[in-house]
């Protein structure tokens, strides 16, 4: 039995206890005897109460531990879902919403997109009569306030991985708290797997009642309860033994392959979970690894190697959460989505790059990437825990124990702070956030990020003098669910007639990539790059694939033929679809401008012109210099215009390693800027001269 502790703050309780092990004894158990296996389980009573007698309560546990998948049913068990009412459960990322709506659906015996449903970007698998309790990312949430400010529909919100700090969790956390005002009887559960929740508490008393609470007497119903399921954590239950590298390794992707093969050949059966940062690096590594295993001889025959990243199809997810069979061993080499979103059972060996993707943004040069960096004390601790759910793991860290002790940082620095807010911006604003400075938030952006975002978003036509939505433009750009660069670049194309056009580039810019990764098989993949590339750039090149889609009758004979992704072509295909709809509700009639891709272009400038630059050298690889900000870029090796180095381009993002490499890059003329965004390239003290 759970037992309750009352913080002698008062209305903060800690649920505390011990796990017994009474798993590791593998084969068939019924879904109800797992279920009750989970450490969330004993604490059904406890939660329940919580969230019936407070207005927030706070779950923290470790991974695996229950929190998604058992909560929700707990609550619809309890009633939460009777007549007509939703339980929520958000996460910040696709892949896992889809995983764990269909897990929850397995195990309730019920078909998914009915009871149990999931909405993510341009796929919305619930169904409005039927769906009791609905998965969806925080972003989705967010539009979800667009059409429904008070979000009625829901009785309880479930803020799940709270404290993985996404822009969108801090967003929502700062709308659900003044939504909680106007609905008292909403009830919002925060849950993730390491919170200072006694922070997350705070936030959720607003400042009146902190004051009120040191005066008067406590009123515990409006505080918010944290009740805390902390089974798993490192050092209690099953331990991890934790090794370090006793050099710095140089390249991380060998020596995550090296480690493997070593577990493989040395270590006693038990499945592995390798970290490194993205697509790039994992198909890297699987291929590394499939090479070295097969001239490693029989020993590594027994080897099952998988990817887990974001765009996975279904059946390949299913290869991961499917059992291990007997006399093999599975290596999933994944993103950080298995760092916490995940839980892969049967992972005994945990092997951390010390690396994850992370955005990042400096309001001074207004560059925002995505740069292969450090991982913090609380991501390592995370991710070594993987590796003991079953029994005693081992987590091997490509890093120094001197480096984590001593230069690794304690904590990650949550999203908001390190992103574009133009996004962010737009969103408050169609919510009718006026004053986002003052805005509540979880934690606060930097004033500076903030005035780039008004700024842009000035020019891009979307706010007007008083920093109010411009009608029609920014309440149409604030209605399509894309970056508002890529949305003003669609209303543009309306009235340039390259509609068919740029609907086509935006499905493709909204998906990864759209290549089939070919590491080894670079000279393959470049020449079929080749057979599309169009001297405009990337974006136009797209163009010419989709076409030669479509005239093969979508094969994917085709597409393996050209290196071209076949799930990734189906995917742009049905967003295309999805995005025509949304055209087509704004008003905009699809038109094609057949081969004038200059007005193609010119579209593209319209929503991007922030991106611009200008080529200062042909030597060093092509320096550029980005307009506004003269940052230093490069083009990508994947873009069909490196070495071709047009004078002036613009980039969709930029992506850093040794440089900042621009991807997705299209050549434009220097006089559009002015004319598309005079407002962002003249009224400047120091006029850059663009011409
Ligand atoms: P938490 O949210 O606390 O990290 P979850 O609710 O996600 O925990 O997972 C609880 C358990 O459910 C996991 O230990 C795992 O065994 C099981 N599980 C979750 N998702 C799946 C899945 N897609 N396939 C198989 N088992 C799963
Ligand atoms: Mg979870």
């Amino acid at each position: 039995k759970p037992r309750l502790v009352e913080d002698e703050d008062g209305g903060v309780i800690f649920l505390s206890s011990s796990y017994s092990s009474s798993s590791s004894g593998y084969g068939y158990v019924s879904i109800e005897k797992q279920r009750q296996r989970l450490p969330v389980y004993k604490y059904r009573t406890a939660i329940l109460y919580l969230v019936e007698s407070h207005a927030t309560t706070i779950v923290v546990g470790e991974t695996g531990s229950g929190k998604t998948t058992q909560i929700p049913q707990f609550l619809k068990e309890a009633g939460w879902a009777d007549s007509g009412r939703v339980i929520a459960c958000t996460q910040p990322r696709r892949l896992a919403v889809q995983a764990v709506a269909s897990r929850v659906a397995e195990e309730m015996g019920v078909k998914l997109g009915e009871e149990v449903g999931y909405t993510i970007r341009f796929e919305d698998i619930s169904n409005p009569d039927l769906t009791r309790i609905k998965f969806l990312t925080d972003g989705v949430l967010l539009r979800e306030m667009m059409d429904d400010p008070l979000l009625t529909k829901y009785s309880v919100i479930m803020v799940d991985e709270a404290h993985e700090r996404s822009i969108s969790t801090d967003i929502v956390l700062g709308l659900l708290k003044k939504i909680q005002k106007r609905r008292p009887e909403l009830r919002l559960i925060i849950s993730s797997a390491t919170i200072e929740a006694k922070s997350m508490s705070n936030f959720f008393l607003s400042s009146k009642r902190r004051q009120a609470l040191e005066g008067e007497e406590l009123r515990p119903r409006l505080e918010p309860a944290i009740l805390s399921v902390e089974v798993f954590s490192l050092g209690r239950g099953f331990n991890v033994q934790i090794h370090y590298v006793e050099d710095p390794v140089r390249d991380y992707v060998q020596a995550a392959v090296s480690t493997v093969l070593l577990i493989n050949d040395k270590e006693p059966p038990g499945d592995i979970l390798v970290f490194l940062t993205g697509q790039d690096d994992i198909d890297a590594a699987i291929k590394l690894l499939t090479e070295e295993a097969r001239s490693n001889g029989k020993n590594s025959s027994g080897l099952i190697i998988l990817p887990l990243y974001s765009g996975l199809t279904r059946a390949e997810q299913d290869l991961i959460f499917s059992p291990t069979p007997k006399g093999k061993r599975k290596v999933v080499i994944s993103t950080n989505i298995a760092e916490t979103s995940l839980t892969l059972e049967g992972i005994v060996y945990v092997v951390d790059s010390g690396f994850s993707k992370q955005r990042f943004y400096n309001p001074i040069s207004d560059i925002e990437n995505l740069v292969v960096a450090p991982i913090s004390k609380a991501s390592a601790r995370q991710r070594a825990g993987r590796a003991g759910r079953l029994r005693p793991g081992m987590c091997y860290r490509l890093y120094t124990e001197e480096y984590f002790l001593n230069e690794m940082s304690v904590q990650g620095i949550p999203e908001i702070q390190r992103s574009n807010l133009v996004s962010c911006v737009i969103q408050l604003k169609a919510l009718g956030i006026d004053n986002i400075l003052g805005f509540d938030w979880p934690a606060s952006p930097s004033p500076e990020s903030m005035i780039r975002a008004l700024e842009v978003l000035f020019s891009l036509g979307v706010l007007d003098d008083d920093a109010k939505l411009t009608s029609p433009v920014g309440f149409q750009v604030a209605e399509i669910p894309l970056e508002p660069m890529i949305a003003k670049m669609i209303l543009s194309s309306n009235e340039l007639g390259c509609s068919d056009e740029i609907i086509t580039i935006a499905a493709v810019l909204s998906i990864q990539s759209i290549w089939f990764s070919a590491r080894g098989a670079q000279k393959e993949l470049d020449e079929a790059k080749l057979r599309f590339a169009a001297a405009e750039g990337d974006h136009v090149t797209f163009l010419n694939i989709y076409k030669g889609f479509l005239q093969s009758g979508r094969s994917s004979k085709w597409c393996h033929k050209n290196f071209i992704n076949y799930h990734a072509m189906k995917k742009v295909m049905e967003i295309r679809e999805q995005l025509k709809r949304i055209a087509l509700r704004l008003g905009i009639v699809l038109k094609s401008c057949e081969t004038d891709m200059q007005l193609v272009r010119k579209a593209v400038t319209a929503g991007f012109f922030a991106n611009a630059c200008r080529l200062e050298a042909y030597s060093h690889g092509g320096m550029y210099k980005t307009i506004r900000g003269s940052q230093e870029v490069y083009i990508h090796p994947s873009s069909v215009l490196f070495r071709v180095n047009p004078k002036c381009v613009i980039y969709h993002s930029l992506v850093s390693t040794d440089r900042q490499y621009m991807r997705n890059v299209i050549s434009i003329d220097p006089s559009w800027l002015t004319e598309v965004a005079p407002h962002f390239y003249q009224q400047q003290r120091h006029n850059p001269t663009i011409h």
